[in-house]
């Protein structure tokens, strides 16, 4: 690595400012299972803010309590977005810091919160990103899949048809392939991968990411199939596609 680049890494000076009391927006990474993944930076920004912007105030409370933090919550979810978007963007250009987050991981990552970043940037308020957490990444970074260009896709549709239509479409795929699944449809997913795909592609199935009951499973389809019985089938996943051509 580049000298001057290693400094800057770990420099204090390089640092983006520390809570300065200047009003803006915070868009802070929450863990996405294990609590010891809440970065001491977003503990800080969290209780330095003037209030939290949260998806449901009872997950966020709950967090909040862990970390003993008490901060005024107010909600906002896809429904009313656009709505109080527009609130917490005023209440930054009357001097508030607000901190935004989602029930786990990274805010705007198939999550609200898109829409209230948008806002503050169409005002030219200050945003900040508080890094952490995102399973998209801890699932890349662990899967062995190449992680060099990949496609994230977010909730796949519900019905079959429509997830055999994006398979088909992706079938030549030169890039990793990401989507979030619910544990509800990750076995017949599994299964509509290897029908459509073949027996031979690649994949990692990622399930419960940082917790108890973490199991990162990559190999061929052909392979993962058969290990998503039981327990296997319970709790959060996302799962990755290889490349067409890639072999482990
Ligand atoms: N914003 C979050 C992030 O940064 O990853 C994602 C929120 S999205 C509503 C929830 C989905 O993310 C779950 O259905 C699952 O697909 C995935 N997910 C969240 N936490 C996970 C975990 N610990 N292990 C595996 N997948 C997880």
């Amino acid at each position: 690595m580049d000298k001057s680049m290693d400094e800057d890494c770990i420099s204090p000076e390089a640092a983006a400012p520390a809570d300065n009391g200047v009003p803006r927006l915070s868009v802070v990474a929450t863990p996405i299972g294990n609590l010891s993944d809440l970065s001491p930076r977003a503990r800080a920004t969290l209780e330095a803010a003037d209030c939290i912007a949260c998806e449901d105030t009872r997950t966020t409370g709950n967090l909040l309590r862990k970390f003993g933090i008490e901060r005024p919550l107010i909600a906002y979810h896809e429904h009313n977005e656009q709505a109080s978007a527009a609130g917490i963007a005023a209440k930054i250009e009357s001097g508030a810091r607000v901190a935004l987050v989602c029930d786990a991981g990274t805010p705007t990552l198939s999550d609200p919160g898109f829409r209230v970043v948008r806002e503050c940037r169409r005002r030219g308020l200050p945003v900040e990103p508080i890094p952490g957490p995102c399973a998209l990444i801890t699932a890349l970074s662990a899967s062995g899949l190449p992680t060099n260009a990949f496609a994230y896709h977010g909730f796949l549709p519900p019905k079959t048809a429509a997830r055999r239509r994006f398979l088909d479409e992706n079938r030549a795929s030169k890039i990793t392939l990401a989507v979030y699944e619910s544990c509800h449809r990750i076995r017949a997913f599994a299964e509509e991968i290897a029908e459509v795909l073949g027996n031979e592609r690649v994949v990692c199935f990622a399930r419960e990411l940082t917790k108890l009951h973490e199991t990162v499973l990559t190999g061929t389809i052909a392979d993962v199939l058969p290990k998503l019985v039981g327990r296997n089938l319970k709790g959060e996943f996302v799962v990755l596609i290889a490349p067409a051509d890639f072999e482990l």
